[in-house]
């Protein structure tokens, strides 16, 4: 069986790698000379919006998925006309608009912060005295990584704040005093059958993760299985989706979800019995789920920017390196490195041992 991948990063490229012992073969639809999933599979060199690669792709693929949500729905139902193509269009076309993805929270009673639909700078005028300051501003589409967003402490950040982001539609938020970030990674089968990954606790810096540790008994496991549950559900889900959430003292309140697989769930790959990745390719291809428990206390840290010295990582107890091949650049995430432990304070001296190791470049 062969599946097609829009977009050939190191998503792609963990998907293919996961897949390889299923005898799962890949081809990736990228406009690079060589992305790094390409080492993995066949490459079609052209973008998302060239319609006669999307039909190469149908042509020659048994099964369809994506590892980016920026795909024009028209296009990602084409392709599902002829193939199975997973996630739907729906779900990309919710996922990358900020303001249909809060909607559709409300919509299934799930808890989000204060928002504001922004237009113009009177909109966001009218938004800030009901909602008040600090307040977030973001792009309705295309914002990642903390980019495309700004925010408000001040009646000056607010003044030509609409101008200031480029005139494009807006979403605004209160300002949300959260105690920790979670995610929940969940995988929904082409029969409906849903699994989620322990939730995982994650720490940003300059808005671009940095390490994220999966809990096992987190108090507010169940609630946001429930939200991510009824999320899936509503859209007719098949594939990993993963939901972000802030944990305040009034319970979890939702950020965002990610149409596809998760940086947040990398540690999957060594520190579950199946990885978010493997789990992904599965439901795509219509196979059982794999078990979804954690095996050993673990932790992922992301490499960016630079990487550290690798022997030095790979002589440390309990890591794991993963190089995505990819050129080094202030802010691009080029590698990750888990760590595994046998117990909790065995893995937070490791978690400082590799840190003291890392030189990100954040940009
Ligand atoms: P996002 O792109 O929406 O995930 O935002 C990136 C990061 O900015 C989040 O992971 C939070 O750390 C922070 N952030 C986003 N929205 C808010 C908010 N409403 N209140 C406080 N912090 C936020």
């Amino acid at each position: 069986m062969r599946i097609g991948i829009v977009g050939g990063g190191q998503l792609g490229r963990m998907l293919a790698q996961a897949g390889a012992p299923l005898n799962l073969r890949f081809t990736f639809l990228d406009p690079g000379d060589e992305p790094c999933a390409a080492v993995h599979g066949e490459h079609v060199r052209a973008d998302w919006q060239d319609a006669a690669a999307l039909e190469t792709l149908a042509a020659t693929c048994d099964a369809i998925t994506f590892e980016f949500e920026n795909v024009p729905a028209e296009a990602v139902e084409r392709l599902a006309e002829q193939r199975p193509a997973f996630p739907p269009a729906q779900a990309l076309a919710t996922a990358r608009d900020r303001w249909l993805e809060k909607s559709l929270f409300r919509s299934l009673d799930i808890a989000v912060p204060p928002i504001a639909r922004i237009d113009s700078q009177a909109d966001l005028d009218a938004a800030v005295a009901e909602i008040g300051l600090p307040a977030v501003i973001k792009t309705r589409t295309l914002g990642y990584d903390g980019k495309g967003q700004k925010v408000l402490r001040t009646p000056e950040d607010v003044a030509g704040a609409f101008d200031e982001l480029g005139g494009v539609p807006l979403i605004l938020e209160g300002f949300i005093d959260f105690d920790h970030e979670i995610s929940v990674i969940a995988v929904r089968a082409r029969d409906g059958e849903i699994r989620h990954w322990p939730v995982v606790r994650n720490e940003h810096r300059q808005g671009i993760l940095h390490c994220s540790v999966p809990q096992v008994s987190h108090p507010l496991q169940a609630q946001a299985e429930d939200y991510a549950s009824r999320v899936m559900n509503a859209l007719d889900y098949v594939g990993v989706m993963a939901f972000e959430f802030f944990v305040t003292a009034a319970g979890l309140l939702a950020n965002e979800i990610a149409p596809r697989v998760h940086n947040s769930g990398h540690w999957s790959i060594e520190g579950a019995v199946t990885s978010q990745f493997e789990n992904h390719v599965r439901a795509i291809a219509g196979l059982p789920l794999g078990e979804t428990a954690r095996l050993a206390p673990c932790a992922m840290l992301n490499v960016i920017g630079a990487f550290p010295e690798r022997d030095a990582v790979l002589a440390l107890p309990g890591t794991r390196w993963h190089d995505y091949g990819k050129a080094p650049r202030p802010g691009r995430k080029i590698g990750h490195i888990t760590v595994l432990a046998a117990d909790d304070e065995t893995l937070t001296q490791r978690i400082e041992a590799v840190e003291a190791l890392l030189v990100n470049e954040l940009g």
